[in-house]
């Protein structure tokens, strides 16, 4: 008997889909994924890597080259955008300016010619719904960068969708109000039951609001899970990598990738790997070591992160020779 759970119900589903520009132009190529109804979906990766191609074919807003687009096991890959039951969440809420926040909600219910009387109420409730109801007549100049959010929210809940579909939605904001507003996002995705894929290339972002991550490089999925099992369990020396805080070093073993806060010092001419301390910075409850490893079993240099209460009792000066080492339990052995 098959003890396994049965996998959880898919929201949206991509099937070896791929996205070709032009010849040797392969922005997408031959993606398999399944995002779990109701969860919070981060896809990740550097720039041009193929995420917005990805979200924009979810969305219609992009024609596929060849693949499939399931949404709740409906096949959507043809349809249009406004038959989907998906809603995207622009950079910068791109509201209108000139409008009051009840007249941007009600904005597309306008376009589909739904009469005022009715399209007024629904926007209004949506309104409520994120707590904005009170501030309804306002135009988006007036309201803060947070309300700005819940009240483009609230737009994009309109139409009802399934799934919400947004690309980069903080990365023009300030770093405070970035943090801010991805614990809003969070909350709401949880409070409206929906099913959110957001598009980011911050890894620090990604580990915040993801229950599961989609890590991309060059049009394909590196590696897919919880943000513990990505940062614990890096796939690819490339996943390693772009998440930092990891080292990824050549032992006899083969290459791996050592968590920076896993790595010990010890004075040198011990029995761990000589290395050379180049930069120290003080990070507040840490403190990040550079270091050179002598010989060439690291593939570049090596940082070392130190609880500032280790540092401040003993601490390491630029030019001091150490020795490295780690419990082998903490070397995640990579793909090759
Ligand atoms: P990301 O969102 O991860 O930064 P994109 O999905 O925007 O990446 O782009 C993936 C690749 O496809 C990039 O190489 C980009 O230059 C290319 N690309 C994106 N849009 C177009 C387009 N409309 N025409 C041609 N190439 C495109
Ligand atoms: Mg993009």
């Amino acid at each position: 008997m098959d003890a396994s759970p049965p996998a959880p119900f898919a929201a949206v589903e991509l099937v070896a889909l791929t996205k070709q520009y032009g010849p040797g132009a392969t922005a997408v190529d031959a993606i398999d994924l399944r995002i779990a109804a109701n969860s919070y979906c981060c896809l990740l990766g550097p720039s041009g890597c193929g995420k917005s191609t990805t979200l924009r074919m979810i969305a219609g807003h992009e024609s596929t080259t060849s693949g499939d687009i399931l949404l709740e096991n409906r096949n959507i890959t043809t349809l249009p955008a406004a038959a989907r039951g998906t809603a995207m969440m622009f950079q910068s809420f791109a509201l209108f300016p000139h409008l009051s926040a009840l007249d941007n909600v009600a904005f597309s219910l306008k376009m589909k010619g739904v009469a005022k009387a009715e399209r007024l109420a629904r926007a209004q409730d949506l309104l409520e719904r994120v707590a904005m109801g009170h501030l309804a007549q306002r135009k988006p100049g007036e309201l803060s960068g947070g309300q700005q959010q819940r009240v483009a929210l609230a737009r994009a809940l309109i139409t009802q969708p399934r799934v919400l579909l947004l690309d980069e939605p903080l990365s023009a904001l300030d770093p405070f109000l970035r943090v801010q507003m991805r614990a809003e996002l969070r909350h709401w995705q949880r409070e409206l039951g929906l099913t959110f894929v957001h598009v980011t290339h911050s890894q620090e972002e990604a580990m915040a609001l993801a229950d599961t991550m989609v890590v991309m490089n060059h049009g394909r999925i590196e590696q897919v899970g919880s943000p513990h099992a990505v940062y614990n369990r890096p796939a690819s020396e490339f996943v390693a990598r772009f998440m930092g805080g990891h080292n990824v070093l050549n032992t006899t073993a083969g290459k791996v990738a050592v968590r920076n806060d896993h790595i010990r010092l010890a004075p040198a001419s011990s029995t761990g790997w000589p290395a050379t301390v180049q930069d120290v910075e003080y990070q507040g409850t840490y403190v990040l070591l550079g270091l050179a490893l002598q010989g060439d079993a690291a593939t570049g240099p090596v940082s070392v992160m130190l609880p500032e209460a280790d540092f401040v009792q003993r601490p390491y000066a630029p030019g001091e020779c150490v020795d490295l080492s780690w419990d082998p339990a903490q070397a995640h052995a990579l793909a090759a």
